[in-house]
Protein backbone atom coordinates (compact mmCIF):
# COMPACT_ATOMS: atom_id res chain seq x y z
CA UNK A 1 0.00 0.00 0.00
CA UNK A 2 3.20 2.38 0.71
CA UNK A 3 4.34 1.87 -2.66
CA UNK A 4 1.23 2.62 -4.60
CA UNK A 5 0.87 5.62 -2.80
CA UNK A 6 4.90 6.72 -3.14
CA UNK A 7 3.97 5.82 -7.01
CA UNK A 8 0.93 7.71 -6.99
CA UNK A 9 3.28 10.70 -6.57
CA UNK A 10 2.50 11.65 -3.07
CA UNK A 11 4.20 10.87 0.54
CA UNK A 12 3.27 8.11 1.95
CA UNK A 13 5.03 9.15 5.63
CA UNK A 14 2.64 12.47 6.00
CA UNK A 15 0.32 12.70 8.37
CA UNK A 16 -3.15 12.16 5.96
CA UNK A 17 -1.32 9.07 4.46
CA UNK A 18 0.14 7.68 7.94
CA UNK A 19 -2.58 5.29 8.46
CA UNK A 20 -3.77 4.82 5.45
CA UNK A 21 -2.58 1.52 4.76
CA UNK A 22 -4.10 0.57 7.97
CA UNK A 23 -7.56 1.47 6.96
CA UNK A 24 -6.77 0.02 3.38
CA UNK A 25 -6.49 -3.12 5.20
CA UNK A 26 -9.20 -3.22 7.54
CA UNK A 27 -11.59 -2.22 4.10
CA UNK A 28 -10.06 -5.26 2.72
CA UNK A 29 -10.82 -7.63 5.53
CA UNK A 30 -14.27 -6.15 5.14
CA UNK A 31 -14.91 -6.79 1.50
CA UNK A 32 -12.90 -9.88 1.16
CA UNK A 33 -14.76 -11.65 4.47
CA UNK A 34 -16.77 -13.66 1.89
CA UNK A 35 -13.57 -16.45 1.96
CA UNK A 36 -14.28 -17.28 5.46
CA UNK A 37 -18.15 -17.76 4.91
CA UNK A 38 -19.12 -21.61 3.63
CA UNK A 39 -22.13 -20.84 1.46
CA UNK A 40 -23.25 -24.31 1.47
CA UNK A 41 -23.45 -24.41 5.46
CA UNK A 42 -25.94 -21.24 4.97
CA UNK A 43 -28.53 -23.27 3.06
CA UNK A 44 -28.03 -26.34 5.82
CA UNK A 45 -30.96 -25.29 8.06
CA UNK A 46 -34.57 -25.71 5.83
CA UNK A 47 -38.01 -26.41 7.15
CA UNK A 48 -40.71 -28.57 5.75
CA UNK A 49 -43.65 -27.49 7.72
CA UNK A 50 -44.81 -25.35 4.81
CA UNK A 51 -48.38 -26.47 4.45
CA UNK A 52 -47.57 -27.48 0.57
CA UNK A 53 -46.54 -24.13 -0.72
CA UNK A 54 -45.28 -24.92 -4.35
CA UNK A 55 -44.70 -21.80 -6.07
CA UNK A 56 -41.86 -19.73 -6.53
CA UNK A 57 -40.27 -17.81 -3.45
CA UNK A 58 -38.30 -14.43 -4.16
CA UNK A 59 -36.44 -12.64 -2.91
CA UNK A 60 -35.72 -9.47 -4.62
CA UNK A 61 -33.60 -6.21 -4.71
CA UNK A 62 -30.72 -7.77 -2.58
CA UNK A 63 -28.44 -4.67 -2.51
CA UNK A 64 -24.85 -6.57 -4.03
CA UNK A 65 -21.39 -5.30 -3.51
CA UNK A 66 -18.42 -6.89 -4.68
CA UNK A 67 -14.81 -6.47 -6.38
CA UNK A 68 -14.02 -6.92 -10.05
CA UNK A 69 -10.79 -9.68 -10.04
CA UNK A 70 -9.49 -7.82 -13.12
CA UNK A 71 -9.05 -4.32 -11.88
CA UNK A 72 -9.81 -4.10 -8.28
CA UNK A 73 -12.92 -1.98 -8.70
CA UNK A 74 -16.46 -1.93 -6.97
CA UNK A 75 -19.58 -3.46 -8.22
CA UNK A 76 -22.34 -2.43 -7.30
CA UNK A 77 -25.82 -3.47 -8.10
CA UNK A 78 -28.18 -5.54 -6.87
CA UNK A 79 -29.77 -9.46 -7.22
CA UNK A 80 -32.87 -11.22 -7.71
CA UNK A 81 -33.01 -14.38 -6.33
CA UNK A 82 -35.46 -16.67 -6.75
CA UNK A 83 -36.44 -20.52 -6.63
CA UNK A 84 -39.06 -23.10 -6.78
CA UNK A 85 -39.34 -25.55 -3.87
CA UNK A 86 -39.12 -28.77 -3.75
CA UNK A 87 -40.26 -30.00 -0.53
CA UNK A 88 -38.32 -27.80 1.99
CA UNK A 89 -37.73 -23.87 2.12
CA UNK A 90 -34.75 -22.01 3.54
CA UNK A 91 -34.83 -19.07 6.02
CA UNK A 92 -35.19 -16.15 3.43
CA UNK A 93 -32.66 -14.39 4.66
CA UNK A 94 -30.09 -16.90 3.95
CA UNK A 95 -30.58 -16.41 0.27
CA UNK A 96 -29.28 -13.07 1.05
CA UNK A 97 -26.38 -13.99 3.06
CA UNK A 98 -25.21 -17.16 0.29
CA UNK A 99 -24.89 -13.52 -1.89
CA UNK A 100 -22.91 -12.00 0.47
CA UNK A 101 -20.45 -15.00 0.87
CA UNK A 102 -19.41 -15.22 -2.93
CA UNK A 103 -19.82 -11.39 -3.49
CA UNK A 104 -17.36 -10.19 -0.42
CA UNK A 105 -14.95 -12.05 -2.79
CA UNK A 106 -12.98 -11.06 -5.88
CA UNK A 107 -15.25 -11.59 -8.81
CA UNK A 108 -16.44 -11.55 -12.31
CA UNK A 109 -20.20 -10.84 -12.63
CA UNK A 110 -20.75 -13.96 -14.85
CA UNK A 111 -19.20 -16.32 -11.95
CA UNK A 112 -20.85 -14.21 -9.25
CA UNK A 113 -24.16 -14.91 -10.49
CA UNK A 114 -23.35 -19.01 -11.58
CA UNK A 115 -22.01 -19.32 -7.86
CA UNK A 116 -24.81 -18.12 -6.12
CA UNK A 117 -27.59 -20.12 -8.62
CA UNK A 118 -25.66 -23.39 -8.29
CA UNK A 119 -25.07 -23.71 -4.68
CA UNK A 120 -28.72 -23.24 -4.30
CA UNK A 121 -29.36 -25.90 -6.58
CA UNK A 122 -26.74 -28.64 -5.36
CA UNK A 123 -28.16 -27.75 -1.49
CA UNK A 124 -31.53 -26.88 -1.33
CA UNK A 125 -32.62 -29.39 -4.12
CA UNK A 126 -35.40 -27.16 -5.20
CA UNK A 127 -37.50 -27.81 -8.36
CA UNK A 128 -35.80 -24.65 -9.68
CA UNK A 129 -33.46 -21.26 -9.05
CA UNK A 130 -33.59 -18.37 -10.94
CA UNK A 131 -30.49 -15.74 -10.12
CA UNK A 132 -30.54 -11.97 -12.17
CA UNK A 133 -28.00 -9.37 -11.19
CA UNK A 134 -27.73 -6.13 -12.66
CA UNK A 135 -24.68 -3.74 -11.57
CA UNK A 136 -22.27 -1.06 -12.40
CA UNK A 137 -18.60 -1.62 -12.62
CA UNK A 138 -16.15 1.12 -11.52
CA UNK A 139 -13.93 -0.27 -13.45
CA UNK A 140 -16.02 1.29 -16.38
CA UNK A 141 -18.29 3.92 -14.96
CA UNK A 142 -14.86 5.66 -13.30
CA UNK A 143 -11.71 5.16 -15.40
CA UNK A 144 -11.36 3.06 -18.87
CA UNK A 145 -14.77 4.07 -21.05
CA UNK A 146 -16.12 5.78 -18.24
CA UNK A 147 -19.77 4.55 -19.28
CA UNK A 148 -21.34 5.81 -15.98
CA UNK A 149 -24.88 4.53 -16.47
CA UNK A 150 -24.21 0.83 -17.97
CA UNK A 151 -25.57 -1.59 -15.99
CA UNK A 152 -24.01 -5.03 -17.06
CA UNK A 153 -26.87 -7.69 -16.70
CA UNK A 154 -26.37 -11.36 -15.91
CA UNK A 155 -28.90 -14.45 -15.44
CA UNK A 156 -28.64 -17.90 -14.72
CA UNK A 157 -32.00 -19.97 -14.69
CA UNK A 158 -31.94 -23.71 -13.66
CA UNK A 159 -34.43 -26.60 -13.99
CA UNK A 160 -38.18 -25.13 -14.20
CA UNK A 161 -36.65 -21.74 -14.69
CA UNK A 162 -34.96 -22.69 -17.65
CA UNK A 163 -36.91 -25.64 -18.93
CA UNK A 164 -40.42 -23.72 -18.59
CA UNK A 165 -41.48 -20.56 -20.52
CA UNK A 166 -44.48 -19.89 -18.35
CA UNK A 167 -42.33 -20.15 -14.78
CA UNK A 168 -39.41 -17.98 -16.80
CA UNK A 169 -42.03 -15.41 -17.53
CA UNK A 170 -43.31 -15.20 -14.00
CA UNK A 171 -40.17 -14.72 -12.61
CA UNK A 172 -38.93 -12.18 -14.79
CA UNK A 173 -42.60 -9.90 -14.36
CA UNK A 174 -42.10 -10.52 -10.76
CA UNK A 175 -38.54 -9.08 -10.90
CA UNK A 176 -40.21 -6.16 -13.33
CA UNK A 177 -38.56 -7.07 -15.99
CA UNK A 178 -39.96 -8.95 -19.82
CA UNK A 179 -36.34 -10.29 -20.91
CA UNK A 180 -32.76 -10.52 -19.21
ZN1 LIG B 1 -13.01 -4.65 -14.02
Amino acid sequence: MRTLLRWAGDDPDREGLRDTPKRVTRGYEEWFSGYATDPVSLLERTFEETDGYDEIVLLRDIRVESHCEHHLRPIIGRAHVAYLPGTRVVGISKLARVVDAYAKRLQIQEKLTAQIANTIQDVLQPRGVAVVIEAAHQCMTTRGVHKSEVAMVTSRMLGAFRDNGETRREFLTMIGRTSV
